[in-house]
């Protein structure tokens, strides 16, 4: 993995934008974790703006796909996220986001997405 760590970011803008690799909309997978705990809290998508946003400020800002907006996680619920270390993937498709998360993470009102469904994985499968 390449490491974008802040505040003090070892890969320069130019060097982040081209090694990103984004979908056909623009979009890149972000998975959010939890600093201390390690729960895995939610994933979004972010556009190049929204990575932008989120390394100057270190506050998570995600591309919303149903409303083709930026996002800037906790501005109406308060449920804020404030990164610590952001690291790219080993082919630029998904970000690896580690924060320390204000309230739920979920719009449902749950701390992670990830909490209440689980589905039923055969006994087989080891
Ligand atoms: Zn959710």
């Amino acid at each position: 993995m390449s490491e974008i760590s802040l505040p003090n970011s070892p890969l320069a803008a130019q060097e982040i934008l081209s090694a990103l690799k984004r979908d056909a909309a623009g979009l890149v997978c972000a998975v959010v974790q939890d600093a201390e705990t390690r729960d895995v809290l939610m994933v979004g998508w972010m556009n190049e703006e929204a990575l932008q946003n989120t390394l100057r400020e270190g506050r998570v800002t995600f591309f919303s796909r149903s409303r083709q907006q930026l996002w800037r996680k906790g501005d109406t619920s308060g449920h804020v996220q404030l990164a610590h270390r952001i690291r790219l993937d080993c082919d630029g498709d998904a970000l690896l986001i580690e924060v320390t998360q204000t309230g739920a993470a979920c719009h449902t009102g749950t701390r992670s997405c990830f909490a209440e469904r689980d589905l039923p994985l055969t006994e087989n499968a080891s």
